[in-house]
């Protein structure tokens, strides 16, 4: 099989018309690979990736079509529909955390929207908003404002995409406080099937594509326990002498097994089945 693209986390192979989406048990954080890989990680995020994609299909049409994939590959790959894939990374958020918290912070929006005074570091926002970055290639996504997405794709698709994105928020945020865990935002990725309705794609609602919070711990007011990457950043920030450039420095086995404890926990909590690699 060809490989058409290899990401930071995840290898893309062309399968005739298909694509198989690999995910690796690599971990970046700052946009830096650790050498150091999170054993099952891949296998993790891909079912509840999974389960995601069924939970949310009467939401919006999602590019699966199996796992049927090399066995070298089972349980970490899906095989799924190849689309022509927007270049823009469609942003739901739920709570003031990371870059909008920052921007917020320094004049009271975020990606352009305007928020109310008096919303502190972990505050839920009234209403979940959109804020769109672009998909940087090379170096770091920058917020983008609704009419810039609009221009790069046209008016119509980009508020289709907007409310598909709002919509796969609530949802899959009010189906994770059911469980215990607020997502606090997330990023998702949408494609242009070949009759040009838009189509849910990559990852979903995983801890590397969102924040997850747990809900009985949530307090406004200061930085939130996370059971995402958050907890990576606030390691590797401790790490003396590293300045998120590469290489990155190994991970302890210690912060390895907490780190696959989240994941581990954050799988069984949200769809209620114990992880069985
Ligand atoms: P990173 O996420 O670490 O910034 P990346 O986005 O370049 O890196 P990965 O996320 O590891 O790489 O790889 C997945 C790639 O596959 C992404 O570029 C994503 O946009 C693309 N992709 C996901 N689903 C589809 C699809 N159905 N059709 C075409 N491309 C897809
Ligand atoms: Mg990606």
């Amino acid at each position: 099989m060809e490989l058409v693209h290899s990401g930071k986390v995840r290898d893309v192979y062309a399968d005739g018309e298909d694509l198989i989406l690999v995910a690796s048990d690599r971990v970046s954080v700052y946009d830096v690979v650790l050498p150091t890989p999170i054993p099952d990680k891949g296998a993790i995020l891909t079912q509840l990736s999974l389960w995601w994609f069924e939970q949310l299909a009467e939401v919006a049409p999602n590019h699966v079509i199996s796992e049927d994939v090399p066995a070298e590959w089972a349980g970490r790959a899906i095989r799924c529909r190849r689309l022509e894939m927007y270049p823009v990374e469609f942003i739901a958020r739920g709570y003031l955390a990371g870059l909008g918290l920052e921007e917020y912070e320094k004049q009271g929006t975020v990606s352009g929207v305007p928020l109310p005074p008096g919303l502190v570091e972990g505050s839920r926002l009234p209403e979940p908003i959109f804020t769109p970055t672009t998909k940087a290639t090379v170096g770091h996504d920058e917020f983008i404002t609704f009419d810039d997405v609009s221009a790069e794709i046209g008016a119509e698709t980009a508020g289709r995409l907007r409310d598909l994105t709002l919509e796969v928020y609530r949802r899959g945020a009010a189906l994770a406080l059911e469980r215990g865990i607020i997502i606090a935002d997330t990023k998702l990725e949408f494609g242009r099937a070949p009759d040009c309705t838009p189509v849910l794609a990559d990852e979903v609602l995983t801890p590397d594509s969102s924040r997850f919070w747990p809900a009985d711990e949530w307090k406004p007011g200061g930085r939130q326990h996370s059971l995402d990457k958050q907890f990576l950043r606030n390691w590797s920030a401790s790490v003396t002498g590293w300045d998120r450039t590469p290489p990155g420095p190994q991970i302890p086995d210690d912060v390895v097994s907490a780190l696959h404890a989240r994941y581990a926990d954050v799988y069984e909590r949200i769809t209620g089945s114990p992880w069985a690699p």
